[in-house]
């Protein structure tokens, strides 16, 4: 089995993802989050968001419908790219005007013109998820589940502003779900047809952008960089060729197998666009006016749009790691699913359980997520927390009873030491805060 093979079943069986509507056969581009890929999942996403709002100044977030407007997908772009055939590079993704990279009649003969890989066949390409709203048969207004987060944000830029006191330079930021059509879904959850999103959308007076740039660029490599086991395995991939109103584009890449080289994250410029887009779309005046110089302009804006499930993937593909007796996943105490997971030495011995059970409720309630086990034996139970990643395990056995201590076993190490009770908590939420 390959590295991925191995995080994908381990996904399966230890309930961090399930593949979509499995029962009836699945869904291609689809997964669900099991019990622990849910807990993993929102730590991230708390990351993300703390990071977001309260590390940074000026910085609101947003919680966005996932149906919008029709029009917003006109003023986005992403309806028009419908009359135009495309090829799809099958290797790294990117799609092409069928009509500029075909040499000839025969598809076979040309290559995708950024990594050779084999090309699809030309068609009329709609990412957008159609849907339909109301009741009525032949009444119904087509209309599409959002492809990418972002748009909600210019929708709700003038209400955030008139709600609150920001001032420019400022960000709005939201993580939420979008939906894409793709033509080749798969690679596990790198590439679904329903995903999620974290975006800043960083609003600025157009004489910032390059220092904004620069910043918000650095910004998120570092977040990530923390992260990872290996941050060596993530750099910049400088993007040559640009949309007509960026001045220049970076991706994260997270650089090791079996993804060489595949987007995390993207940092765009992308002025004034959206917001002069939806301006002449909508009627409305998206400008901004500037109460101390008295100016009025249309801010610009640096994005950085990043993929939570891509993230999610490539942290448990640098987190897995085999030793001789065990597999354990070496996350970041921060993002693991479980925290900690208390066992009685025996599972028979009255005492030795109610001081267990004790101790897992106070961390429990206490926001560490905390398991419980009295299966088998102690070295099964660390194998097993050890193969969904749990930093630390709790063991409680006679001398507990004796002197109020506890042995901590340290997942990397497989060391033991032994702490007081009364000192666990704190011992566990400093290593997490
Ligand atoms: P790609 O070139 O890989 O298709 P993209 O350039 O279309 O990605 P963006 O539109 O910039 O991606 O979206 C921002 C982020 O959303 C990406 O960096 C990625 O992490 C995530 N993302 C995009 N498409 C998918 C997908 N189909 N499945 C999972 N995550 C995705």
């Amino acid at each position: 089995m390959d590295l991925m093979e191995k995080v994908v079943s381990l996904c399966k069986r230890r309930g961090f993802v399930f593949p979509g509507s499995e029962i009836y056969g699945g869904l291609q581009g689809f997964y669900d989050y099991g019990p622990l890929g849910v807990e993993m999942k929102n730590n991230l996403k708390r990351l993300w968001w703390r990071f977001m709002t309260v590390e940074h100044e000026n910085v609101v977030g947003i919680d966005g419908a996932i149906i919008t407007h029709p029009k917003v997908w006109e003023a986005s772009g992403h309806i028009k790219s419908f009359v135009d055939p495309l090829s799809e590079c099958k290797k790294c993704h990117h799609r092409f005007k069928s009509d500029d990279i075909l040499k000839s009649n025969d598809l076979k003969e040309s290559k995708c013109p950024d990594c050779k890989g084999e090309l699809t066949e030309p068609r009329n390409y709609n990412i957008l998820v159609p849907t339909e709203l109301g009741v009525i048969e032949g009444e119904k207004t087509k209309t599409y589940l959002r492809g990418e987060a972002c748009q909600t944000i210019y929708l709700d830029y003038k209400n955030v502003l008139q709600s609150s006191r920001l001032k420019i330079p400022f960000g709005i930021c939201q993580i939420g779900k979008a939906f894409r059509n793709e033509v080749t879904p798969g690679n596990f959850l790198f590439r679904q047809r329903e995903f999620e999103q974290w975006d800043i959308q960083w609003f600025c007076h157009p004489s910032e952008m390059d220092k904004w740039f620069e910043y918000w660029k650095k910004e998120r490599m570092d977040w990530y960089k923390e992260l990872f086991n290996n941050p060596n395995n993530l750099i910049f991939f400088e993007h040559k060729k640009l949309a007509h109103y960026a001045k220049k584009a970076f991706d994260i890449q997270y650089q090791a197998s079996p993804f060489d080289g595949s987007e995390i994250e993207g940092i765009h410029w992308r002025g004034d666009w959206d917001l002069n887009r939806h301006g002449e779309y909508s009627g409305q005046d998206l400008s901004y006016k500037d109460l101390e110089t008295n100016e009025t302009f249309i801010p610009q804006i640096v994005e950085t749009s990043g993929g939570v499930d891509r993230t999610f993937l490539f942290l448990l593909l640098d987190a897995y790691a085999e030793e001789e007796e065990r597999v354990f996943l070496k996350l970041n105490p921060k993002i693991a699913p479980v925290k900690v997971a208390v066992f009685p030495l025996v599972a028979n011995k009255e005492d030795l359980i109610k001081k267990a059970k004790e101790i897992y409720h106070d961390l429990k309630f206490s926001n560490v997520t905390t398991a419980w086990d009295d299966r088998g034996n102690i070295g099964k139970r660390y194998f097993s927390q050890d193969e969904i990643g749990t930093p630390w395990c709790v063991t409680v056995d006679y001398q507990t009873l004796e002197d109020g201590t506890v042995t901590v076993r340290d997942r990397d190490t497989t060391k033991q030491e032994r702490l007081p009770v009364d000192k666990l908590l704190s011992y566990f939420q400093n290593i997490l805060k």
